[in-house]
């Protein structure tokens, strides 16, 4: 089996990333930078969604494991003082994975400029460069709203955790599949008119986004920022691809949330 560590940088990710070099190829796993077959995340959820990035490309033959130095993580869940008991359980081949959704994000430009493809782990935010974000909203090819306000945060199930949680989106199990769509601010009055309420879509459902305006977009793509000008539409769905983790043993999603917002 081949691996790769990322660490966050600091003294103390940097310290046990060389630890856990150290274990693994004492068990003769092999180190690959390149190909691994687990990425071994030292640091916190932000390093965990830049090493999601890093190998994006070959989702399907990697798993990840995140390892937090600071406060207990949603990807990285694992204590520096737990990190014999889990290099034994990496070196026992073959190991439990479990597969979560991730978000397919494609933009389309206006005048024969093609399209990028993105997949988000946590999600993709859209907000206008200056003023209010202004664009039509369709889902499944029907006219749902037209949206005005600060911006639109469209996020996975893992990633509902995060911002889409501070915008008083829902939390949702990664067992769904599905995507889940909050406003920020949207203005509201006899006007202007938006649901208001969270919404979530199944796998198969697409949400298209199309600029009323001709203006800028500032796209995040997790902790990646993203401007694109001359956008004709933004398409959100359940992407095919998903992300593997690896599951070294049983730590409930429900005990987590509690964990890192209610305390013990
Ligand atoms: P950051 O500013 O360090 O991230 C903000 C916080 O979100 C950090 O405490 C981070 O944990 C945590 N986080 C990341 N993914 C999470 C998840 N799935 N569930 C619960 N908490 C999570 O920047 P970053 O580390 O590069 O992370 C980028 C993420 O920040 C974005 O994807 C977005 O979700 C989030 N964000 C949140 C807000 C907000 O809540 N108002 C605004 C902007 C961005 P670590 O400290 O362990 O990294
Ligand atoms: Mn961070």
């Amino acid at each position: 089996m081949k691996f790769a560590i990322i660490s966050k940088g600091d003294a103390t990710s940097d310290k046990i990333k060389r630890q856990i070099m150290q274990y693994l190829t004492g068990f003769d796993l092999e180190h690959d930078e390149k190909k691994p077959d687990i990425v071994i995340s030292v640091g916190g959820d932000g390093t965990l969604l830049y090493a999601f990035h890093q190998y994006v490309d070959r989702l399907s033959e990697t798993a990840f494991v995140g390892v937090h130095t600071g406060h207990l993580g949603f990807y990285a869940d694992w204590t520096p003082d737990e990190l014999e008991k889990l290099v034994i359980h990496l070196a026992k081949i073959p190991f439990q994975v479990v597969q979560y959704p991730v978000l397919e994000v494609i933009v389309r430009f206006n005048s024969g400029k093609g399209e990028k493809r993105y997949l988000a782990l946590n999600e993709c935010t859209i907000k206008a460069t200056e003023g209010s974000l202004v664009v039509d909203v369709f889902i499944n090819g029907d006219k749902f709203e037209t949206f005005r306000g600060d911006g639109l945060c469209i996020s996975t199930p893992t990633g509902s955790t995060a911002y889409n949680k501070a915008l008083n989106g829902a939390i949702l199990h990664p067992s769904l599949s599905a995507i889940q769509i909050a406003e920020m601010a949207s203005i509201n009055n006899r006007v202007f008119r938006t649901i208001g309420s969270p919404l979530v879509l199944p796998e198969h459902h697409k949400c298209i986004i199309k600029p009323v305006n001709d203006v800028d977009y500032n796209i995040t793509i997790d902790h990646l920022f993203l401007v694109h000008k001359d956008v004709k539409s933004i398409q959100y769905r359940v992407a095919e691809e998903r992300v593997r983790f690896a599951r070294l043993r049983p730590f409930p999603f429900w005990v987590r949330v509690r964990q890192s917002f209610i305390g013990d």
